[in-house]
């Protein structure tokens, strides 16, 4: 089973070509980073005018590396929501005419299915039921899946994302965008414990996360600084912030597996790719006897390889969208919409 994937919800336009849902032939990713940079975030309005400039070579090209012809497809996988409505609709539209002139099944992907399909890529065995931290630009979600397609959200962010966190913190430290790797890299030399942030568990029991807080907090600390005319160090700035994040991620997470027992974590989305975050929740994980899925770090940020993955799962089951189908920008996990 031959499955193409299209992504195209925010600012990546992607395409990847995958057989029997683990062996990638293909995963071209065309970023449109450089180009929103000098706007320190996503301006949706070009986003859509560059996904229409590639996503036609895009497709070629995941098609020419995967050595795959068009009539050798079975299917042809698009996201279709969350994400910017003008963005989401270029892939959606190229989907929709290849499965026609095609006449191959037309697969509706909602893109988080996708970031947590990225953990069955190398491991398709994975036991349900599982629990996935997703921790992206728009969403801090912790899902619990009792089977293979069935998402049941326990928490969710009630503000701020945690890359969003990352992003708005790193743009107000003057470090660049996106903010979330730079922040990263800069946290390893930097020391946790140099300033105190707090942590916002919400109400007892709650698996919801808020993170404004926190990003009041470090804005405050460096007007602070900058009116009294003190030096920051950033490394301890950056490692501070990130490790207040990280600890309420992982606390949550470990809440969620006491709740449900689960025995596999899985993680997924662009923060998923944090060094800090991967080595704490390995960290608590193993001390509470459970194990930890990863995806590969270029499988975190948004790509078509997950995307064809949820896509090839879908297949299996005849999940098929009709040539009807249409963006939902704020699509919900667990609700198709089609
Ligand atoms: P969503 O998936 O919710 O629609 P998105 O697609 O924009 O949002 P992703 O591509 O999954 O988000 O992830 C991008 C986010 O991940 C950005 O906010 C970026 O800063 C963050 N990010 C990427 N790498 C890291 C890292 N190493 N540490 C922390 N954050 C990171
Ligand atoms: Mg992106
Ligand atoms: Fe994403």
């Amino acid at each position: 089973i031959t499955i193409l994937g299209i992504e195209t919800s925010c600012d990546e336009t992607s395409a990847a070509v995958l057989v029997d849902g683990v062996d990638l032939r293909s995963n071209i990713i065309s970023s449109q980073i450089e180009i929103h940079k000098k706007f320190g975030g996503v301006v949706p309005e070009v986003a859509s005018r560059k996904h229409l400039e590639n996503v036609h070579p895009v497709i070629i090209e995941a098609l020419e590396k995967a050595d795959v012809t068009p009539g050798d497809l079975s299917a042809v996988a698009v996201t279709y929501g969350p994400g910017l409505v003008g963005a989401l609709l270029v892939g959606v539209a190229a989907a929709k005419a290849m499965a026609y002139a095609l006449d191959i099944p037309l697969i509706g992907v909602n893109h988080l299915e996708g970031h947590i399909a990225a953990n069955f890529l190398a491991q398709p065995d994975l036991e349900f039921p599982l629990l996935c931290l997703v921790v992206s630009g728009g969403h801090s979600d912790l899902v619990y899946l009792p089977s293979r397609g069935e998402y049941r959200l326990l928490g969710r962010t009630r503000d701020d994302a945690a890359g969003e966190a990352f992003d708005k913190v790193a743009r107000a430290m003057g470090l660049g965008y996106p903010g979330g790797p730079l922040i990263d890299k800069l946290a390893r030399e930097g020391n946790p414990e140099a300033v105190q942030f707090p942590r916002a568990f919400l109400e007892e029991g709650s698996l919801d996360f808020s993170f404004s807080g926190l990003k009041s907090a470090v804005l405050n600390y460096l007007n602070r600084a900058a009116m009294l005319k003190e030096d920051i160090n950033k490394a301890d700035l950056a490692a501070s912030f990130q490790r207040a994040v990280v600890e309420v991620l992982v606390e949550k997470t470990m809440m969620a597996v006491q709740r449900t027992g689960v025995k596999t974590i899985m993680m997924a989305g662009g923060v998923a790719a944090n060094g800090g975050l991967r080595a704490l929740l390995q960290e608590r994980a193993s001390a509470a006897g459970c194990r930890v899925v990863l995806p590969p770090l270029h499988l975190c940020t948004d790509n078509a390889a997950m995307i064809a993955c949820a896509g090839y799962y879908k297949y299996l089951r005849g999940d098929f969208a009709p040539l009807t189908l249409n963006a939902v920008p704020a699509l919900a996990l667990g609700h198709d919409k089609y």
